[in-house]
């Protein structure tokens, strides 16, 4: 590549932001879900999303560039293949996702990244004199844009998870920091005999009943706080994107609460991605730099987690490779 072209390169890397930060704004204001099928000239979608219809105009010409929507004659525009993902009713809909990271204070977080390289500190922590968990339980509608980024993840998800493994051998089964409950209710539902606990803030299970509907009867919801302790009387204890939020100290400190009240002939599923060897993985390594800046955590080789769970009375037994987005690691009390 010669130095041009590599500059040119760059560049478009450096100004990456500009175009996630447009698709963010798109998203927050549903553009998509106003396009559905159809043309609407921006004028029409600046009526519908309460916008200033001169600036939306410049947004959506901007994503036209890109291949989000595409502009045609008269400031009319249709969704491209791109913006269909940006539907809320699209199958891997990334909207919830823009939706979050389109909120000043996650921005402010990746602002201050700086700040975390050269001390080691959390960003988020530096900018707002809190973690980031105790922001959100203190803001609601953050907390309710989180915890829906947080579902919309889980579909996709969950469907490798249940081609790679089999739950057929627990009786019941808990997800520790579950969320509202996708990914626990979509292991239930295929896997009948099963039971399961749900486990996660007091406010955010408050959201789970929608989601865990269809199997109320054999699921559990449980508030509390996993460094004091986890419920009793599981044999499977779930535990997907916990770790990866908090540093090998709190790491420790919810591994053991685990420990305390597996059953001795319980299994411990931890679902991570986990990082990738040297000049590999973009996905994973991101989402480090994305753990250093917003909730102070990181991500790990399997080494690395294998250092935990041998330092809190778990062994790793097996990893499942379940795709490029998670991996799912059994471990045994020992
Ligand atoms: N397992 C879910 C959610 C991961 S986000 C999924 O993969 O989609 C991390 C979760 O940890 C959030 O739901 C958050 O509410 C929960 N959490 C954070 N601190 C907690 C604590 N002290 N006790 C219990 N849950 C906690």
């Amino acid at each position: 590549m010669d130095e041009e072209t590599a500059a040119a390169e760059l560049m478009q890397m450096i100004n990456g932001y500009q175009v996630s930060q447009a698709i963010c704004v798109a998203a927050t204001l549903g553009i998509a879900d106003c396009l559905g099928e159809g043309a609407r000239t921006s004028d029409e979608l600046a009526a519908m999303t309460a916008a200033h219809p001169q600036s939306l105009y410049r947004l959506l010409r901007a994503l036209a560039s890109v291949g989000v929507f595409h502009e045609g004659e008269g400031r009319s525009f249709t969704l491209a293949p791109l913006g269909r993902a940006l539907r809320s009713d699209a199958p891997h809909s990334v909207a919830p996702w823009a939706r979050m990271v389109e909120r000043p204070y996650y921005r402010q977080a990746w602002s201050d990244l700086l700040h975390s390289v050269r001390t080691g500190e959390n960003a988020f922590h530096h900018a707002y004199g809190m973690g980031v968990w105790d922001y959100r339980a203190r803001q609601p509608e953050e907390s309710a844009i989180f915890d829906s980024a947080m579902s919309s993840f889980a579909p996709p998800v969950a469907a490798a998870v249940l081609e790679a493994y089999d739950f057929s051998g627990f009786k019941t089964l808990m997800d520790v920091g579950g969320g509202q409950g996708v990914l626990l209710a979509a292991i239930l539902a295929v896997n009948p005999h099963l039971n399961g606990v749900l486990f996660d803030q007091p406010q955010v299970v408050a959201g789970a009943a929608a989601t865990i509907g269809a199997v109320a009867d054999r699921c559990q919801v449980v508030a509390g706080d996993f460094f004091a302790s986890v419920p009793e009387g599981a044999d499977g204890h779930l535990m997907k994107w916990i770790l990866h939020d908090w540093d090998d100290e709190r790491s420790l400190a919810v591994l053991k609460s685990s420990r305390r009240s597996i059953e001795p002939d319980g299994k411990l599923l931890v679902l991570e991605s986990i990082l990738a060897p040297r000049n590999e993985g973009a996905r994973a390594k991101f989402a480090d730099l994305n753990m250093l800046a917003v909730p102070g955590g990181q991500e790990r080789t399997t080494e690395e987690y294998g250092r935990l769970y041998e330092a809190s009375g778990f062994a790793l037994a097996r990893v499942f490779d379940t795709g490029p987005r998670i991996s799912i690691m059994e471990c045994r009390p020992v």
